[in-house]
């Protein structure tokens, strides 16, 4: 039996084996210049991937997506503030569970059908009728694979003292972002998903709004480890090339992030989310092929990730296994009022990968009992990428 897996979860992805191979490096401390040099070009990369200006701060710290969350939002709250979170599925529903821990007031907007997401409009009204804080966002929702439209939001924002929170974990290096544009002043994610790093960095932009208040807020909800004032600091200094200490930095997850980030842009930002929205189509277009149905609406899908309803009579757990079992590493829905499974398709993601995913769906589908011609959904999943020239 092969060891080689595809991995087709939402995150971590199959990483790209140059950069799993940075990680072996050996000696390399916090302080020598050859991590100085390789983190100082690594923040810089950072601002490039989310067309950040010079005036935004990236912040690498160790810890997974979640500790990114946590920071993104304490570091800005005090005691009875009020915070919006707009909700399109899990992870949303995450920054309530988080926010519910600390003394602050929390107020939230869901779409009314599953797999919507919150029209700008309703969002832009609650702003204008509650002062908010803080107002968050999932951009895309892995659990639902909805997403959510930001620049309206970022707009109706950018002259009010509101902060906008937007959580990139499954949408950074796989969706578009213009941070200036989106008016976004707190965006985070995780290294494991589009980024292509094996999971454990916590990685934040700050926008000159968030770092203004962040230097003026006093008593702010933060923890210690996530203080972002300390680690601001920390990442000025790596920038202009002098090494600080606060936490000891992930350094071999550093060196891969550099390396990765270094793929990212040589393929070009454009090149990358217009791969991302091909392959996705492709992936989408084939499973629709087989009589599935998306969870997603289809003006709100995701492009890093699709979630697909199986019908009513096929196991979700067996289904699941099954496409396991061929090789094929795909996830369960994670919202138990839906039968569905969850594709990621982010990273260096390409053609084959998708033929195989299709192919293995079909199979196990077959197997269970379900009715289709064998090869419609792959049929169509080839007519879509040779349309876009794979
Ligand atoms: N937000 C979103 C949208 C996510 O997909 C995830 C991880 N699946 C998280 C937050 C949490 O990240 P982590 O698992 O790295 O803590």
């Amino acid at each position: 039996m092969s060891e080689r897996r595809l991995v087709m979860v939402p995150g971590p992805i199959n990483f790209e084996p140059s950069v799993l191979r940075e990680m072996a490096v050996e000696g390399l401390d916090h302080t020598s210049s050859e991590f100085v040099d390789a983190f100082a070009e690594s923040l810089a990369m950072l601002r490039k991937v989310v067309n950040a200006t010079d005036g935004y701060q990236p912040i690498v710290i160790a810890g997974s997506g979640t500790l990114a969350m946590e920071a993104s939002v304490t570091n800005f709250l005090k005691k009875d503030s009020k915070v919006l979170i707009v909700s399109n599925g899990y992870f949303g529903d995450r920054f309530a569970e988080l926010l519910s821990r600390y003394p602050v007031h929390v107020d939230m907007i869901k779409p009314e059908v599953l797999g919507d997401a919150v029209s700008p409009e309703k969002i832009i009204a609650a702003v204008e009728k509650e002062s908010y804080d803080l107002v968050t966002l999932t951009h895309v929702d892995t659990s639902t694979a909805v997403l959510q439209p930001v620049r309206e939001v970022g707009k109706a924002l950018r002259n009010k003292d509101t902060l906008l929170v937007v959580d990139g974990v499954c949408s950074v290096g796989g969706e578009e972002i213009h941070i200036v544009e989106d008016g976004i002043d707190v965006l985070f994610t995780g290294s494991q998903k589009a980024l292509g790093v094996p999971p454990g960095l916590a990685i934040l932009w700050l926008s000159p709004k968030a770092l203004e208040k962040l230097k003026n807020v006093s008593n702010n909800l933060s923890p210690y480890y996530t203080d972002l004032r300390k680690w601001v600091d920390v990442m000025r200094s790596y920038e202009s090339r002098k090494p600080s200490y606060f936490g000891t930095p992930a350094v071999n997850l550093i060196v891969a992030l550099k390396k990765s980030l270094e793929l990212i842009l040589k393929e070009g930002l454009d090149r990358r989310f217009t791969r991302h929205k091909q392959i996705s189509e492709a992936f989408r277009e084939g499973v629709k092929a087989l009589g599935l149905q998306l969870l997603p609406k289809e003006e709100n899908v995701a492009h890093t990730v699709t979630a697909v309803k199986l019908p009513p009579n096929v196991d979700l757990t067996s289904f699941v296994s099954s496409v396991r079992g061929m090789g094929v590493l795909i996830a369960r829905g994670l919202l138990k009022e839906v039968n569905y499974f969850r594709v990621g398709h982010m990273g260096s993601v390409n053609a084959n990968d998708i033929i195989a995913t299709v192919a293995a769906i079909e199979r196990a589908l077959y197997k269970h009992g379900y009715n289709f011609k064998f090869g419609d959904g792959l049929a169509k999943t080839q007519e879509v990428l040779f349309k876009y020239g794979f």
